[in-house]
């Protein structure tokens, strides 16, 4: 299995050069050449077995000869091990025709948990038989930074640093991120929004000499491993649902465009899937993309779900490669219109093609917080406020066909917006109950290229 980039300058990849890569040297993102695809038995044959065999039957044509079968069996089960839940993303029913499925049972609460978890395990085997060490550095508008920094905190070969938007982030997500003691974990609070985070990530992989002096890798949700170990539950869930004899639909909660991309790889691979609807907050780049054919940043407008806080969605560049109809210099031209101009136009073919599998919607915040205290009161779930983003998006495309909407986070996690809606604070699982008495590590860093870099390279020197 070889992998490609979307602005087609780069080199092909194996699985493991592209996960330990991240982000391609052209500035695209790798994706498969080919989708391999599940055939209809294969699918149904995954009904009842457990989340991580499941998991292993679905990843394992990507990843070519990069781990053993003994080896790639022993990743899945570690990785998943530390979750809360035996079914690991059970579904629960919200009304009829309408399905949640839990994916906050990891052990920072949200679903980034389900690729972090598995990608700390990948990096460790495949460093370690290269005699490698990395430097991991990601921009998170909370939960990315979080996951990560469970995942790789304490491994070897590796050190992490995470830049969050400073005071824009839950005291949850931040406390997670800032009380793990391991000496290899760097939580940096910037001066900035989370695009402003994501920039200057992308500016540290585009000097190529900082790049390979450190040896940056990138973890952050366009590393192609990341939207691998998502494909997983769309599979699960539908197949608990009657597929492949009966299509299903996912309302996803959307920032970077990753989980949803997930399912529309899914749907390549043959999952039976009617439609993937995108559900966006106030920050709808991608509901008016898709509505209107034009692509335009507008600025981010802190919400209740700050991790959909995103102005430029950057795994939406993947599904615009194959809109594209795999046309690298395409892409190239439409992400330097982007930049130099702040949008860009989809073009006709292109946006009848993304039409034909995505739909969307968005709530605003009033909505939002509406949906939060309708559903408790309907069905006595609790949502987070993202997933309650989806609820309400989703409550607008019911159909005859089974509608799954992803609960991405646990509502323990964004306390504040769950209390408005409800006048009662969420507890956190027994687990994590000591997560305020721990004592913080963080350094506040200015929105600035070498100031970072400095920080880096003086941390990974000791
Ligand atoms: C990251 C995140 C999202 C958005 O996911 P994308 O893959 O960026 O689209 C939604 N909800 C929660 C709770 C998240 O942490």
């Amino acid at each position: 299995m070889k992998y490609i980039s979307t602005r087609g300058k780069a080199p092909e990849l194996t699985f493991e050069e592209a996960m330990l890569t991240g982000l391609a040297r052209d500035g695209g993102l790798y994706v498969p050449e080919t989708v391999p695809q599940l055939a209809p038995e294969e699918i149904a044959a995954l009904a009842g077995i457990s989340y991580e065999e499941a998991a292993f039957r679905i990843m394992r044509p990507f990843i070519g000869d990069a781990f053993t079968d003994t080896e790639f069996r022993d990743i899945i089960a570690k990785a998943y091990a530390g979750f809360g839940h035996a079914a690991r993303a059970p579904l629960v029913q919200l009304g009829p025709n309408h399905f949640l499925l839990e994916l906050f049972h990891g052990p920072t609460l949200a679903f980034k948990d389900f690729a972090m978890q598995l990608i700390g395990q990948l990096f460790q085997v495949a460093l370690r038989r290269r005699g490698e060490r990395v430097t991991i550095v990601g921009a998170t508008s909370g939960d990315t930074g979080s996951a990560a920094i469970e995942a790789f905190r304490g491994l070897e070969g590796v050190d992490v640093f995470i830049l969050f938007p400073h005071g824009r982030v839950s005291e949850v997500q931040r406390r997670q991120m800032t009380t793990p003691i391991e000496g290899n974990v760097h939580a940096l609070a910037v001066d900035g929004d989370f695009d402003d985070c994501q920039a200057r990530v992308k500016d540290m992989f585009n000097d190529f000499a900082f790049r390979d002096d450190v040896r940056l890798a990138g973890v952050n949700s366009i590393n192609w491993a990341r939207v691998l170990a998502q494909v997983v539950y769309y599979f699960t869930s539908a197949v608990s649902l009657g597929a492949p004899h009966r299509p299903v639909s996912f309302t996803v909660p959307t920032g970077n465009f990753g989980d949803i991309f997930a399912g529309y790889i899914a749907r390549r691979m043959g999952l039976p899937i009617e439609r993937l609807v995108i559900a966006t907050n106030q920050n709808d780049i991608l509901h008016r993309a898709l509505t209107t054919g034009r692509y335009v940043t507008d600025g981010v407008k802190p919400s209740i779900s700050p991790s959909m806080d995103i102005q430029v969605s950057s795994n939406f560049e993947r599904a615009l490669f194959d809109a594209y109809d795999r046309d690298g210099s395409a892409v190239s031209q439409i992400m330097d219109e982007l930049r130099a101009a702040g949008g860009f136009d989809i073009s006709q073919g292109a946006l009848q093609l993304l039409q034909d599998t995505f739909a969307s919607g968005r709530a605003s915040e009033e909505e939002t917080t509406a949906t939060i205290t309708q559903s408790f009161a309907a069905s006595g779930e609790v949502l987070c406020p993202h997933t309650a983003v989806g609820v309400h998006v989703a409550e607008t495309h019911l159909s005859a066909t089974p509608m799954i909407t992803l609960a991405t986070a646990h509502p323990a996690k964004f306390p504040d917006a769950v209390e408005a809606a409800m006048g009662a604070r969420p507890a956190l699982p027994p687990r994590m109950a000591d997560l305020f008495d721990r004592s913080e590590r963080v350094t506040r860093v200015a929105n600035d290229l070498s100031a970072l870099q400095h920080i880096v390279r003086e941390r990974i020197a000791n």
